[in-house]
């Protein structure tokens, strides 16, 4: 089999931030896979095939990719961000196990690209500067009392937490029910920044507090941090303040 699959990560939106190895992997490509949105971010060109989906079953969309390259071609799949952080690399890796044993020879490969906690950590100063995880608060993959128990643990563990797909229209009440769990363990002016669509025309940030954070504004663009102990912010006059995550905790050498 001498076709291949290449999972591309685009990074956040503005295309300066797409790296130099994933531009190349899209130069090379015969075909295109995505989801619609993120198709449409890599112009045309003839030679490039687009198969934009709305389909939402990655898996579908990644059987289509291998079987496009077991029969010769050379697949580019996109994400938007970095394709390992709930996006389509996994996907394409369970498709691997479960499908043709041939698959298992393609050339496979990711590129990765900047994910969205770090260009809005990036905009913001260096909130994940201390231990920090990273969680999608969808639950179109996993039951909510899952999301809560890794939620609250967490919290508990006093890790700063970037949560990925906050909110949708389909779960419009997942992020206060989320909110009102954090509440409950970390103080009301505990740090909580809201990033939307950063690097993109329509980049917003709102940094705020524990207390005020269910009446800001979020949706599927947004991305949403919770500050920890040692998150510290810098109020400047006129502008966002700056946020940061101290390195070391009370008690350290
Ligand atoms: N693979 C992507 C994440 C996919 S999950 C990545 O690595 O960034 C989709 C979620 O990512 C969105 O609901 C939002 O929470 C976040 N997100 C993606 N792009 C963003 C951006 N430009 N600004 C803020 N959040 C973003």
């Amino acid at each position: 089999m001498s076709g291949s699959v290449t999972v591309v990560g685009l990074g956040p939106g503005d295309p300066s931030l797409l790296t130099e190895s994933a531009r190349r992997a899209l130069d090379a490509a015969t075909d295109l896979i995505g989801y619609f949105p993120y198709v449409a971010r890599v112009p045309e060109r003839d030679g490039l095939v687009r198969h934009a989906s709305d389909n939402r079953v990655e898996v579908d969309r990644a059987r289509h990719a291998l079987s496009l390259a077991a029969a010769g071609q050379h697949v580019a799949v996109v994400s938007g961000g970095d394709p390992g952080v709930f996006a389509m690399a996994s996907a394409v890796f369970e498709a691997v196990e479960h499908g043709e044993p041939g698959w298992r020879d393609l050339a496979i490969t990711v590129e990765p690209g900047i994910t969205a906690m770090l260009a809005a950590a990036a905009r913001l100063g260096a909130p994940l500067g201390g231990d920090f995880c990273a969680m999608s608060l969808s639950d179109n993959l996993k039951p909510w009392p899952v999301v809560t128990a890794r939620l609250e643990a967490v919290l508990r563990a006093d890790f700063v937490i970037a949560l990925y797909n906050p909110i949708s229209s389909a779960r419009p009440w997942q992020l206060g029910a989320a909110l009102e769990l954090a509440a409950g363990i970390r103080p009301p002016e505990t740090p909580v920044m809201f990033a939307r669509a950063i690097s993109r025309p329509d980049e917003a940030i709102r940094v705020t507090t524990l207390a005020e954070a269910p009446s800001a504004p979020a949706d599927m663009a947004t991305m949403v941090i919770l500050g920890a102990s040692g998150t510290r912010l810098i109020p400047r006059e006129g502008k966002a303040p700056f946020v940061y995550t101290l390195r070391s905790v009370p008690g350290a050498a």
